[in-house]
């Protein structure tokens, strides 16, 4: 079996997550008998300075050309005074859209040896593990009409059936292969848009009635995930709410340096950290791959059915911690303090390791 990875590097640190998350996707090939060809492309700053335009027409056909993205960050301080649509950042909207990306899933599962790196209480985070569903392509973000002038500013929240049918099922489908529990969050007390969204999630949901729906409150699921983030399973909501919610998670996980994603459509599939280029630490060889390794066992489990090959990523990322190794972002006092590629080093040999001693060499897909 072959599959083909479009690799967007970016800027700043993305490069350098990017090569540590290609070396597993390379280590996992090799155990488990597939094979990837990568094609390297420019986004964001360096795509503008090359040609003018963060994201060229080249760099998405290779998109589509692919079985799935991976990207590394785009943006930085020295492309800050563009206009709006030449700037880095502008690229990943235009990517997300072109390629129909309307799912944004973010886990935010808590390693056990950094309990103790988050701002909250180790014994409020112990054994949590969720994962955000947010809708990426309606709410307030592209409704119509949208602007401001002297006097007032205004946006649009809208989302229409088919937009909401696609997540909810996408979400509830995800549930059933964790602990069955779905919670839709929304604002169904004062917005019409959030009482539809509302409607449909539980039109859907007759479908899957092995899955339990709680609906909640945004304000409240704010609240709820900071008291007592263990009681969530899949968080199912609309992008503004969303954007904000996972915020609120990557604070679970101890740093942004830890937090995958993948963003999924009914083609094509992007996965990338959620961190951004992180241009104060860029080139020093300092930032956590760990996010971007994370999204390589995501792309594993998405996009190439290989269950086997995410859980071993995984478990390699939580062998690592356990053996003390720390990247800065993570770092503390009595932990061996290593760089990018000591990291990635690290995470190999420990995939190494623990495929050894589960005698994984007769591991199918
Ligand atoms: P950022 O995520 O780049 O950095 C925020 C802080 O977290 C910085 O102190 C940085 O050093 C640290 N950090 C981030 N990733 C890290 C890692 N892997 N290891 C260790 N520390 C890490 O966010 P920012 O500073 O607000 O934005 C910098 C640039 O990145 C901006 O141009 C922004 O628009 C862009 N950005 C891009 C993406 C993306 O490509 N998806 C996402 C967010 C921000």
């Amino acid at each position: 079996m072959k599959f083909k990875i479009t690799l967007l590097p970016g800027d700043g640190v993305g490069p350098e997550v990017v090569d540590a998350a290609v070396a597993l996707i390379e280590a996992a090939a090799e155990k488990f008998h597939v094979q990837f060809s990568f094609s390297s492309h420019l986004v964001g700053g360096c795509s503008y300075d090359k040609s003018g335009a963060p994201l060229t027409d080249d760099t998405l056909h290779a998109c589509y050309e692919s079985d799935a993205v991976f990207l590394g960050a785009v943006g930085g301080t020295k492309w800050e005074g563009l206009p709006h649509h030449l700037k880095p950042e502008a690229a990943l909207l235009k990517l997300r859209k072109a390629l129909g990306l309307f799912t944004n899933i973010r886990p935010a599962k808590v390693y056990s040896s950094l309990l103790s790196s988050s701002t909250l209480k180790p014994e409020i985070l112990e054994g949590t593990d969720l994962v955000i569903f947010r809708e990426l392509t309606g709410d307030l973000y592209f409704g119509e009409p949208r602007g401001y002038d002297e006097e007032k500013g205004w946006n649009t929240m809208i989302y229409s059936r088919e937009e909401v049918e696609r997540i909810a099922e996408a979400a509830f489908k995800f549930a059933r292969t964790r602990d069955n529990k779905v919670t839709s969050v929304d604002k169904a007390n004062v917005l019409e848009c959030s009482q539809f969204w509302r409607k449909i999630v539980h039109e859907v949901h007759k479908e899957f009635p092995e899955v339990e729906l709680k609906d909640m409150y945004v304000d409240n699921a704010a609240m709820q995930m900071v008291r007592n983030p263990r009681q969530f399973d899949v968080i199912l909501t609309q992008n503004m709410f969303g954007d904000i919610l996972s915020d609120i998670a990557s604070m679970i996980t101890g740093s942004l340096g830890m937090l995958p994603s993948a963003s999924l459509g009914s083609k094509y599939a992007l996965y990338e950290p959620v961190h951004g280029s992180a241009p104060d630490i860029a080139g020093q060889n300092k930032a956590n791959p760990l996010a971007a390794i994370a999204s390589a066992g995501m792309m594993f489990s998405h996009s190439f059915q290989m269950s086997k090959a995410a859980e071993l990523i995984d478990e390699s990322i939580e062998r690592t911690l356990s053996k003390g190794y720390r990247t800065a972002d993570i770092y503390e006092e009595g932990n061996n303090l290593v760089s990018t590629s000591q990291m990635k080093d690290a995470v190999l040999d420990s995939f190494n390791q623990i495929y050894d001693e589960q005698a994984l060499g007769i591991f199918t897909l």
